[in-house]
């Protein structure tokens, strides 16, 4: 090499990478660069922008799995090409995909767990899909048999999961969403029986309602969907939204029953990226029986080789997060899920009870007969000087991102914070958390930032 060339080329080569001449501009944002970069260079470019998002184990809003151990890591790398379709090309990653469906079936007491139909997805909504389509077709054919028109579908629900507005506006189906009520927060058997009739595709009970954290009463609703049909003939399957609760309540509520042990539920979704403990991007839907799930939304190809069916939104869809369960599955064991998720109840009923003796909440949820979680709201009357959303906020501060928000119909009012405590949240992350919000306290009595009494600026908690 010339020696004249080496001061050229000599920043790239040594230099410290934030003197290197590349990340002394600005990058182009919103138009493709004209020229490559260094990976080195751009990498670090995407990594620090990426700080900005703040610590996921410190976002006690998400219900998805922030921390995963280095074995699934790997998986995950190695899993890098593989595409979830390609069954002919993976025949190892599609059959590790079979075995988990067949594994989620006997843990939620299939009665043929051996023969049911199942299938991974990228998460609980496409999963709810699949499964409400599937009432709708079974609904349609049933209707035809009967003669009967068929353009008026619509589906029961207690207050759900956003995915389910969208199935109901996508797929044409009126969402017969029940309100809350005063201190009803979830629906109830009399209250679904009143929205039911011919017109019914089938009934969503959700095992960990996204805004209380609590399971639904699959049961009660079961038995009085049994009433309806000896009463008036109408047979009205159920689908459990259990995207939280089909991972929770099989290993530390084995006696509650929810799942295919009460024969109208027909299906069942869970999302394997929430309590299921798997990375990012993979949820269930397993059904009863072959029977619940018509043939005619199954399609063949024949151009990945071989014949294969397929039931699914997506086509390509990467296959690590399936090879990652089928591995936390075997590392785990029954016995394993269960000191987890215990855990995790553990801690979540020990917040509640520290933030009880904060003297400025009333705990919504304790963190028992539901999801390892917890929520409050401020005291009824008290104006301390500050909102939940100034919680929201000041909390934020120290890195913990917990949301305030408000309820679904008609307990708009009703305005609180909810933590979910999942695996890798330790006792002594919690205890962290509380002396936090403990110097929240002490700075807003400070501070104050919501003038005392002044019903505008704030948020609702004082017309509770
Ligand atoms: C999270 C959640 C969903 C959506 O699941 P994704 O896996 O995020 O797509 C649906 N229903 C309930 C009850 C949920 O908690």
């Amino acid at each position: 090499m010339p020696l004249h060339y080496r001061d050229d080329i000599l920043d790239n080569l040594v230099d410290d990478i934030y003197a290197s001449s590349d990340l002394s501009v600005s990058m182009p944002k919103y138009k493709m660069p004209e020229k490559p970069q260094e990976p080195r260079t751009a990498y670090q470019i995407v990594h620090d922008e990426l700080m900005l998002d703040g610590n996921s184990r410190q976002n006690l809003a998400t219900f998805c799995q922030t921390w995963v151990d280095e074995e699934i890591h790997k998986i995950m790398d190695e899993c890098v090409d593989k595409n979830m379709i390609d069954k002919d090309e993976y025949p190892q990653t599609a059959e590790l995909e079979s075995r988990c469906v067949h594994m989620l079936a006997d843990l939620w007491n299939s009665p043929d767990a051996m023969n049911t139909l199942g299938c991974s997805t990228t998460g609980s909504s496409e999963a709810a899909m699949l499964g409400g389509m599937a009432l709708k077709w079974r609904w349609r054919e049933k209707m035809k048999q009967q003669g009967k028109p068929a353009d008026k579908p619509n589906l029961v629900c207690g207050p759900v999961q956003i995915c389910w507005h969208k199935f109901a506006r996508y797929w044409d189906i009126e969402l017969r969403e029940i309100p809350m009520e005063g201190s009803r927060l979830i629906m109830s058997p009399e209250e679904v029986i009143k929205r039911c009739d011919e017109n019914t595709i089938g009934v969503v009970p959700t095992l960990g309602v996204t805004f209380t954290c609590q399971y639904e009463p699959v049961e009660a609703v079961s038995k009085a969907l049994d009433k309806l049909q000896q009463d008036k003939g109408l047979d009205i399957p159920i689908h459990v939204d259990a995207a939280s609760g089909g991972f929770l309540a099989p290993f530390c509520q084995p006696d509650l029953l929810w799942d295919f042990r009460l024969p109208r539920v027909k299906s069942i979704n869970a999302s394997g990226h929430k309590f299921g403990l798997s990375p990012l991007g993979v949820g269930w839907v397993v059904w009863r029986d072959k029977e619940d799930l018509s043939e005619d939304l199954i399609f063949h190809v024949n151009y990945l080789g071989g014949d294969m069916p397929t039931f699914a939104l997506n086509f390509s869809r990467p296959g690590g997060q399936i090879a990652a369960q089928y591995y936390i599955f075997l590392r785990l064991g029954k016995e394993g899920y269960r000191h987890i998720q215990q855990a995790c109840y553990d801690t979540a009923q020990y917040l509640g009870k520290e933030i009880e003796k904060l003297g400025v909440f009333d705990i919504i949820y304790n963190g028992k007969g539901g999801i390892p979680a917890m929520s409050w709201s401020l005291k009824k009357g008290l104006k301390p000087g500050f909102n939940l959303y100034d919680l929201s906020d000041r909390i934020r501060t120290r890195g913990w991102q917990i949301a305030a928000y408000s309820m679904p119909p008609n307990r708009e009012d009703l305005v609180i914070m909810r933590i979910l405590v999942r695996h890798g949240f330790s006792r002594d992350l919690a205890d962290l958390l509380v002396d936090d919000l403990k110097r929240c306290l002490v700075y807003f009595d400070k501070h104050p930032v919501q003038e005392p009494g002044d019903e505008k600026e704030s948020s609702g908690y004082n017309h509770l």
